[in-house]
């Protein structure tokens, strides 16, 4: 069933295939001699002259550990950007659907238009919680091949239970992709149901609760026919030596992130309540920021005078903001700079 979503060239498609011969001479693959940074490779893996390993089999073993998920389930890339891509190129076709809720990750509008796919949206509800069963009515009509939930949402930190997933799954006919990228700051993962169905794609990252942003490392999970055909179109070693080795040191020491998280929530709820005291429209977030609304004039342009930047958005949006929750300092400084604006516009 979950093959009639892939595209036909890609069902047709033979992976790059790489072999683990072990060898004396290794001639095999055009690689030159190590000339530069010889002394910082802890492994032969990791010699900086030799392709890396084409599947990233020890990173998704750690992954796969942390996870408490087969390693056959996870594909390892650069960033979930590039398994949202990958997602695109093995299932849109030209003219084929992609639905959604908006306001989201931008990227998934970016993406379907770059492969010829049709972007569809389901509007937030006012309270911008997310309405499944306008989602549901949305795919039963346009019939999408790709569906794709944020959890938590970007920007506004909207958060979907498992029983609202399920939901989706079943009262729907599409590959359903769950983007948690800010999973680790909310109360709960959908990772270990990937077993459960066969259309069912979850995405995770290390940019965001690892700390891990400039590595460009994120993970595919799914079971095993989803993860076989992804391999048939990830391009060979997409993911490089130094990310896979970054990675697999971060992904042992997890209590680390656990800490940090634990730090985030406590500053996320501290900083919720300030802005609800000076009225501010501020949003409940599961996520590591905060989405408000606030008719102070030039906000964004006002804190940055500051050196404070948040994001702002427009058209439908316009006044609407997202604020990331940094260190207590920088929290301060945002806070700061607010409430001189308040009493600014007050008095
Ligand atoms: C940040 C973000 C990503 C991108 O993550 P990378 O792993 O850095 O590519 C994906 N999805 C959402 C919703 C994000 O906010």
């Amino acid at each position: 069933m979950m093959k009639t979503f892939v595209r036909e060239t890609i069902l047709n498609l033979k992976g790059y295939e790489t072999k683990n011969t072990p060898y004396v001479y290794k001639l095999d693959a055009n690689e030159g001699k190590t000339l530069f940074f010889s002394d910082q490779a802890t492994s032969e893996r990791e010699d900086f002259n030799r392709y890396p390993d084409n599947e990233a089999t020890v990173l998704c073993e750690v992954m796969g550990k942390f996870l408490g998920v087969p390693t056959e389930n996870i594909v390892a890339g650069n960033g979930s950007s590039e398994m949202i891509e990958l997602i695109m190129k093995t299932f849109i076709d030209t003219g084929d659907g992609v639905l959604s809720f908006t306001p989201s990750f931008s990227m998934y509008e970016v993406f379907t238009n770059i492969y010829s796919g049709r972007f569809f949206s389901v509007p937030s509800r006012r309270d911008f919680s997310l309405d499944v069963d306008a989602l549901i009515a949305k795919a039963n009509e346009i019939k999408p091949k790709v569906i794709l939930l944020c959890n938590p949402n970007n920007p506004t930190g909207a958060f979907l239970t498992e029983a609202e997933i399920k939901k989706v799954i079943e009262e729907t006919n599409a590959i359903i992709v769950v983007d948690e990228a800010y999973i680790e700051f909310s109360d709960g993962s959908f990772v270990n149901q990937v077993n459960q169905y066969e259309n069912v794609i979850v995405l995770r990252t290390v940019s965001k609760a690892f700390g891990l942003a400039s590595i460009r490392l994120g993970f595919m999970v799914a079971n095993k026919e989803v993860i076989n055909i992804i391999k048939k179109v990830k391009p060979p070693y997409n993911l490089n030596s130094l990310s896979q080795k970054y990675g697999i040191e971060a992904l042992q020491k997890t209590e680390k992130m656990s800490r940090y998280v634990l730090e985030i929530k406590q500053e996320r709820e501290k900083l919720y309540q300030e802005m609800k005291k000076l009225n501010i429209e501020v949003y409940p977030s599961q996520a590591n920021f905060l989405f408000f609304k606030s008719t102070l004039v030039d906000l964004a342009e006002r804190l940055q005078e500051k050196g404070i930047l948040i994001r702002q958005f427009s058209g439908d949006l316009a006044w609407y903001y997202r604020v990331t929750i940094g260190e207590k300092e920088e929290n301060s400084a945002f806070l700061n700079g607010v409430k001189e604006m308040v009493s600014h516009a007050s008095s």
